[in-house]
């Protein structure tokens, strides 16, 4: 299922994240020899609507065109096919960024399979996974472990760092067992902003010598924790701003996004007699009412909470998740935690 090659096919960096498709037959890994030899791990369109990451790499390709690059680098160019379509992925597909973990026995988790095996025989320097949400978020970088390495490498992309280990069949995750790994969250698909940053990000990787051996000061990076996976209950009709639906969302609730929400802070409405939403924990304990209790159809929160990747789009909600509830990690915890 995995194609591999060694060059850039002619005609790839004309083609937009929709056009790829007529070049390339599927998921494919494209090794590039640079003047560093430990490779720079860079993957896009795990998400087939996500473009930023695809337009970021061509921009940065097209750069190199005619010189070396300043490092290796692999790339992944993930659902070629959901791309082509501008969906996140096609009917009867298992979500890419699900796969990772792998163990599963769909045809993506044997994809993921054949990467990974790829990577075993590379010497890798950092990896790099490039999304874009569908709610209003600030440009943030997730990691998936603690150490001063990921911190230094995700603090070169965004202040806002995210740290979490669910869902953990994320490629990222899996990632770790390879080099310092990072998911960027570039704002949301067609802004040149997110194209911007994610490029000057890549092109600074493609530098970098080492990371810095020094632990970052506290006051240079927001960490925070994502504690909780926030769902609606399936077979629940959602509505937004429409208070007798199953759930009903507020009209404008993306903009909670990355907002330290106090308790008694409105989430919502059912029209229902109980609570329409479930919280899953990293342990994949249920505890919702840790967070939520339903008052005459209002869903208030009940401790304070910052949530984010919440959206407007009910299709992403269903398929994958209405939002993330997040703490703030104070990084003098992290290194203590480290130092045990
Ligand atoms: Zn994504």
């Amino acid at each position: 299922m995995l194609n591999i090659l060694t060059e850039l096919p002619e005609g790839l960096l004309q083609c937009d994240a929709r056009q790829l498709i007529n070049i390339l037959p599927g998921p494919t890994l494209i090794q590039l020899e640079g003047k560093r030899n430990d490779v720079l791990f860079i993957s896009v369109l795990l998400h087939g609507n996500e473009i930023t990451g695809w337009e970021a790499l061509r921009s940065v390709l097209s750069h190199y065109r005619d010189k070396v690059l300043p490092r290796s680098v692999c790339l992944f160019i993930g659902n070629v096919a959901a791309a082509a379509e501008g969906q996140r992925c096609l009917p009867g597909q298992t979500d890419y960024n699900r796969i990772w973990k792998v163990d599963g026995l769909t045809a993506e988790h044997g994809l993921a399979r054949e990467v990974l095996a790829e990577l075993d025989a590379m010497q890798l320097f950092a990896a790099i996974d490039i999304h874009n949400n569908s709610g209003i978020n600030p440009h943030y970088a997730c990691i998936n472990r603690l150490d001063a390495d990921f911190l230094h490498l995700a603090r070169l992309f965004s202040r806002t760092l995210v740290y979490f280990i669910q869902p953990d069949e994320v490629m990222s995750l899996a990632l770790t067992a390879y080099c310092p790994s990072v998911t960027l969250e570039c704002g949301q698909p067609g802004e040149t902003i997110g194209v911007v940053h994610a490029r000057e990000f890549i092109d600074a990787c493609l530098h970098l010598s080492t990371f810095p051996a020094h632990a970052l000061p506290d006051k240079e990076i927001d960490l925070f924790h994502t504690v909780a996976t926030v769902r609606v209950k399936p077979g629940s009709r959602i509505g937004i701003a429409e208070r007798e639906a199953d759930f009903s969302l507020l009209a404008d609730m993306d903009k909670l996004n990355f907002t330290e929400l106090s308790a008694g802070s409105l989430f919502g409405w059912s029209g229902g007699e109980s609570l329409p939403l479930e919280a899953w924990d990293e342990q994949g304990e249920e505890i919702a009412r840790r967070y939520f209790a339903l008052d005459k159809g209002e869903i208030i929160t009940r401790i304070p909470v910052m949530p984010s990747m919440l959206s407007l789009d009910r299709e992403i909600i269903y398929q994958d998740c209405l939002c993330y509830l997040m703490e703030r990690l104070p990084l003098v915890q992290v290194q203590q935690k480290y130092a045990d």
